[in-house]
């Protein structure tokens, strides 16, 4: 077969490589988000990262807020777990056994959070369906309540979206989703109790499961009201359903702990069934299942609920990982905190100068801006539904020809990484007051 690009021929401008990607990957890209399709534009090709930059194929530099959309906590090819990326390729790419590594990196998680066995797998997305089918396992029924507006990956059963009547009317949330599979998931308003209690007086001995973000990130950031996950765990327990904690994207980002060493560690809880991603495999495709051991060994070898993957444990993952979560100790997390407050700052302050109507939503340092929304917040996907979306656009592409790299969508976390350093802040700082007039326009 002829090659349709040589060497001589191939692209390498952002625009020339979008138009290649476009005639042999669909709309260009592997993963929607990254199409610039809610901004407008060519997406940007990137070569290079480091520290808190990317540089595109045209040899421009951003600072970095997406991080990769969460996982590069220490900032880009940290030098810690780059060396153990690289001690791990030399050793062999992928065995297909068990390695040492693996069973290391399940001993962090659980020396961080209360969990007593963790199954590896490469995606989020894997995680979620797993610890769905565990928790259907594991009680014998089959609902799962959601909440409209949370992401937990792309399996069938969690693209639903909410029907007319209270989560009893569930719809497919994407073609090829059937409508028996949208109808085994409940979907309920966010920090709404009383539809949740509804739920589960109409239908609580059919639950298996609540499946909830930890803190919302995935509808921009919404704070979980005061006790919202308490009650959470308070309504799974009463009704005899499991509540699985989703931090593929808030764990050990929010905290040494993730978002439960903010909530349930001081409230006195723990989930049943936790899934995390993105951090624990510091760039590299690994997340994983966890929880108690009394669920956790249902699974297969063990117990009849089947899972498995070729890649899963992958021994370069699991270096990367395991070198990402042991640097990631407490200085990591104060640096983020103190770095997201700073742009908080920088945010409201040129906002209000430009006379932009917005409120930055908040959960521990996970934070993102909404546009029009300073009277009523937003608490859940109707609020932020509601935004004035439009600003977002021009807000984007003034950062991003000032050198600052957003997420493509008002409907995103803000990443920040400890590596962003003050030279990274100032260009942040000097990019913002433009963005800002660009959103008043
Ligand atoms: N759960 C949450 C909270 C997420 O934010 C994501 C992805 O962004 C996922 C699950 C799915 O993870 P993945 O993209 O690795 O499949």
């Amino acid at each position: 077969p002829q090659a349709a690009t040589t060497a001589a021929t191939a692209p390498t401008t952002n625009a020339a490589l979008y138009a290649a990607a476009r005639s042999v990957i669909p709309g260009g890209v592997n993963s929607p988000v990254r199409a610039f399709g809610s901004v407008g534009g060519d997406p940007v090709s990137m070569v290079r990262a480091a520290g808190p930059y990317l540089t595109d194929a045209e040899g421009r530099e951003y600072v970095d807020l997406v991080c990769s959309w969460g996982p590069m906590l220490l900032g880009h090819n940290h030098p810690a777990v780059v060396d153990a990326v690289h001690r791990a390729v030399d050793a062999g790419l992928s065995f297909g056994t068990s390695t040492p590594d693996e069973y290391r990196l399940a001993e962090l998680i659980a020396g961080r959070v209360p969990v007593e066995r963790v199954r590896m797998v490469s995606t989020g997305t894997e995680a979620t369906m797993t610890a769905i089918r565990l928790a259907r396992g594991a009680t014998e029924r089959n609902l799962i309540v959601k909440f409209a507006g949370c992401y937990h990956g792309h399996s069938d059963g969690l693209l639903a979206a909410a029907g007319s009547g209270v989560a009893t009317q569930s719809l497919p949330g994407s073609a090829g989703v059937t409508e028996a599979q949208a109808a085994e998931t409940l979907v309920v308003g966010y920090n709404d109790r009383a539809a949740l209690e509804e739920v589960f007086a109409a239908r609580g001995t059919e639950i298996a499961a609540v499946i909830t973000e930890a803190a919302p990130c995935n509808m921009g950031v919404v704070t979980p009201s005061d006790g919202f996950n308490q009650f959470l765990r308070e309504i799974t327990q009463r009704h005899g359903a499991l509540l699985i904690w989703d931090e593929v994207l808030t764990g050990f980002r929010a905290s040494e702990a993730g978002y439960w060493g903010l909530s349930g560690k001081h409230e006195g809880w723990t989930p049943d069934l936790w899934t995390f991603g993105k951090v624990i495999g510091g760039g590299m495709p690994t997340a994983a299942v966890a929880g108690r051991a009394e669920v956790m060994d249902l699974l297969a070898p063990l117990g009849p609920v089947y899972q498995a993957g070729t890649l899963s444990g992958n021994p370069v993952a699991m270096a990367a990982g395991l070198a990402t979560l042991q640097n990631a100790t407490g200085g990591v997390h104060d640096t983020i905190a103190r770095r997201s407050q700073q742009l908080e700052d920088l945010l409201v302050g040129a906002l209000t100068e430009a006379g932009v109507d917005h409120s930055i939503q908040r959960a521990g340092t996970l934070f993102s801006v909404a546009f029009g929304t300073s009277e009523r917040g937003v608490h859940d996907y109707a609020d932020a539904q509601a935004q004035e979306t439009f600003r977002y656009a021009p807000f984007f592409h003034a950062m991003l020809q000032h050198g600052v790299y957003l997420p493509p969508s008002v409907f995103e976390a803000w990443f920040v990484s400890s590596a962003h350093d003050d030279a990274a802040m100032d260009r942040i700082a000097e990019a913002v007051p433009h963005a800002a007039r660009a959103a008043a326009a």
